[in-house]
């Protein structure tokens, strides 16, 4: 099969996939205005390892404490790190966004990325992963929250429900992203994205999925269904990256 004949049947794959889970989880709501491309790049690095609720309240302590991200990129690392705390790995976390901001500054001699505005997705891939402490995650979540471009960010659980459906079968997040790039079908991304984080929280957990429950079931492929009859914790709607303004 050529690469034009497995992108197509991916694409329509997708496009199932998200009617499905906008059937049971609806069109989930975006922000009314794109963040800046900054906020949400530190907005990614305080959300590993913690949940949303927690690296909200880091980056509002950002937000609420200094007038611009040029103030914070006067602090040290140890510094910067008694106001994200909350978010946990703070040593690592106050790394990261010290790095990015003076590499900012040397290299745009601005602390803004409102330039990438006008750059291709992959150049912005290229260029956000060069500096210490962003991986692609962070990277593909500035493209999709703050330049609402069509590409779908992988967390833990859109790769494990995506591999369980069977619509990839790859190793690693990283590698499950790329396997979508430039195959979403036109739009589909921010809804296609948080529906599957919804799915993982709430009825396709990594311990013990609730198939019994899924929406997906007739399509999807996973080997050890549980059709046990468990209640689903309807888990916290709040996603961090659409409530950054
Ligand atoms: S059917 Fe089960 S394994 Fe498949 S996506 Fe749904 S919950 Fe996950």
């Amino acid at each position: 099969m050529n690469i034009f004949a497995v992108r197509f049947i991916m694409t329509n794959k997708i496009e199932i996939i998200n009617k499905l889970l906008i059937e049971h989880f609806g069109v989930p709501p975006k922000a009314k205005k794109l963040p800046d491309p900054l906020d949400t790049i530190i907005g990614t690095i305080l959300s590993q390892n913690t949940n949303d609720n927690n690296s909200y309240k880091a980056y509002r302590n950002l937000k609420d404490n200094f007038k611009t991200w040029d103030e914070l990129a006067l602090l040290k690392p140890f510094q910067i790190e008694k106001y994200i705390k909350i978010a946990g790995l703070g040593k690592q976390k106050s790394n990261a966004i010290y790095e990015l901001l003076k590499n900012l500054k040397k290299t745009q001699s601005k602390v803004s990325l409102r330039y990438i505005k006008k750059v291709s997705n992959e150049d912005i891939l290229n260029e956000l992963t060069s500096y210490k402490g962003v991986g692609v995650k962070t990277a593909s979540c500035v493209l999709l929250f703050s330049l609402d471009r069509n590409v779908c960010p992988v967390d833990t659980h859109v790769h494990r429900t995506l591999n369980r459906i069977g619509l990839v079968k790859t190793k690693s997040p990283e590698k499950t992203f790329f396997s979508l790039l430039n195959k979403l079908p036109v739009g589909t991304a921010h809804s296609f994205h948080t529906n599957l984080i919804r799915l993982g929280r709430e009825i396709c957990k990594a311990q013990k999925p609730i198939c019994s429950i899924c929406l997906l079931v007739e399509i999807c492929k996973y080997e050890h269904k549980n059709f046990e009859t468990t209640k689903s914790n309807r888990a916290s709607s709040f996603m961090l990256l659409d409530n950054l303004s």
